[in-house]
């Protein structure tokens, strides 16, 4: 439990959230403002207020809660007394932000003087109206903060219309761009473990790191998002975001301090220094995949084409993978292999460091292949391994990998956070750090956009991969073609 004191800054927090009927708001949000509850992570003063269409009362909102959202708190810390208390905190507001003239019953719902936290979980487009709306109301004032929830845009000039309109009523110190990977435990301690330790930061440049790799790869399919994803593909809806973010904490220089626009300076400066692709870049160094009928999970599923509201002659991806370069003196010629894809053989989130072999082989029954690698996982479970060479007992000299496991599960008694929760507790408190900063969104769509205009102008269709598959051959030859694996 942590003292109320730096929680509670003195005013009473109402957490407004737009589209607390929403999937996202009961799959997640509600279960990680219940976690934070239950742990003490919530100032005592806090008000949950829901916004949504639906015509419902406090209790039709409850029990709608209860039905969508209880099921998604593990059995060990659910807790019926708790999950009482949790309820009282929550109130429904009718609101169609479209229809409404004003947000005045929003208004009247709100405490004066409270600090309002908005999140705004609704697709992007309602962005622009709701903030009008608050400001219009005088909801919106210096304590004020606004969470967005991604898809922050479509391409840069999208995202830029997007800023300029949260931006017109709120400062860029009370925006809280969410990208749930900064929230992972394990990718907060990447930052650690580079910038805690001292062993690793001298290897951590070229030519000691030979590539590096993240996969984000998912076993689901396209599923009801059909509509939405085939506008937008694999390259805006994963590698843009998460990707990017990913490899910028790998990638970073380490920050002068803490402080959020430290890290995030850093941060940008990767954004920045990223090779723009030619069109030639484009043919050789990325490509796109798209999922065909296969079996995953034991069981047979449609191809993307068969898949509901997916236009038969679609060319979207559902898979790429790319070779991108980080141009700085600490990077140089160094490859990062990028991947993500729907209907891959398992859910599997990682990234992969691998260190320069050692320069003569003094072991003659040496084992072919990367001697030491850094191996950071993020889904299913977290954990950060260690891959070195070690000599086999016996009376030779035969070496054999070994893997030093920084088990962070037995390591620590602590119980480990959810990323929403950690990320909704990071914006109650005001700490910005794990959050992306406009220019940094910016400069994601600027290195994006033109890649996935050459990919229209190249005009080809993606390459056919197996669902339940690692994705298309042509992803290996991409690796191979410089001597690397992907390592699964
Ligand atoms: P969703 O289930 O479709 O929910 C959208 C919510 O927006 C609904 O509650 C809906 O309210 C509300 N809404 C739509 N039009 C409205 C209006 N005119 N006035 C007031 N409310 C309105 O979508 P979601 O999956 O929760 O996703 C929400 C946002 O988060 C999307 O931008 C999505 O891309 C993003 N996101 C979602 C996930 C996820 O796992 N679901 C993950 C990352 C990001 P009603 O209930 O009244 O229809």
């Amino acid at each position: 439990m942590i003292p109320s004191t730096e929680i509670d800054n003195g005013l009473p927090l109402d957490m407004v959230i737009f589209g607390g009927m929403g999937d996202l708001a009961m799959r997640k949000l509600m279960p990680a403002l219940y976690m934070a509850y239950l742990h003490g992570n919530l100032p005592a003063t806090t008000r949950i207020l829901s916004t949504g269409r639906q015509d419902f009362d406090r209790d039709a909102y409850l029990a709608h809660v209860g039905e969508h959202s209880r099921s998604f708190i593990s059995a060990a810390n659910f807790n019926e007394k708790t999950w009482d208390g949790f309820l009282k905190l929550l109130e429904y507001v009718r609101l169609d932000v479209q229809a409404a003239p004003s947000f005045g019953a929003l208004a009247q719902a709100s405490r004066a003087g409270a600090q309002r936290v908005f999140y705004l979980s609704t697709a992007p487009t309602l962005f622009t109206t709701i903030c009008d709306k608050l400001a219009a109301a005088g909801l919106v004032d210096a304590h004020s903060r606004v969470v967005l929830e991604k898809p922050l845009g479509h391409d840069l000039p999208s995202a830029i219309e997007i800023n300029e309109a949260v931006g017109k009523h709120f400062a860029e110190s009370q925006i809280y761009r969410i990208d749930h990977y900064l929230g992972k435990e394990t990718v907060q301690n990447l930052m650690v473990l580079r910038f805690g330790n001292s062993i690793l930061e001298p290897l951590w440049r070229a030519p000691n790191i030979s590539s590096v790799q993240i996969t984000v790869a998912e076993e689901i399919g396209v599923g009801s998002r059909a509509g939405f994803y085939d506008s937008t593909g694999a390259m805006r809806d994963m590698l843009q975001n998460h990707l990017l973010q990913l490899l910028c904490i790998v990638a970073m220089e380490p920050p002068t301090s803490l402080n959020a626009d430290a890290v995030r300076d850093e941060k940008l400066k990767v954004l920045r220094s990223l090779r723009r692709f030619t069109l030639a870049d484009i043919a050789r160094d990325t490509i796109r995949g798209q999922y065909t009928h296969g079996v995953s999970g034991n069981q047979e599923v449609p191809g993307y084409l068969e898949e509901k509201n997916v236009p038969a002659d679609s060319k979207t991806e559902t898979f790429v993978a790319l070779r991108a370069h980080v141009d700085t003196w600490r990077w140089s010629k160094v490859p990062f292999y990028l991947r993500t894809g729907k209907r891959m053989q398992r859910r599997s989130s990682k990234i992969v460091v691998e260190f320069a072999n050692p320069p003569f082989p003094l072991f003659p029954d040496a084992p072919g292949g990367v001697a030491n690698r850094l191996v950071i996982e993020l889904q299913p479970e977290e954990a950060i391994k260690l891959q070195i060479m070690a000599k086999q007992p016996g009376t030779g000299m035969q070496m054999q990998q070994v893997t030093l496991n920084l088990d962070l599960q037995s390591a620590f008694q602590q119980r480990r956070a959810e990323a929403y929760e950690r990320l909704l507790i990071d914006v109650v408190r005001g700490r910005l750090t794990h959050f992306m900063r406009r220019d940094e969104l910016e400069a994601a769509w600027a290195w994006a956009d033109p890649i996935i205009e050459g990919w229209g102008t190249l005009g080809e269709k993606p390459h056919a991969y197996a669902a339940g598959s690692w994705g298309p051959a042509e992803s290996f030859a991409l690796l191979a073609r410089d001597g690397f694996a992907w390592v699964e």
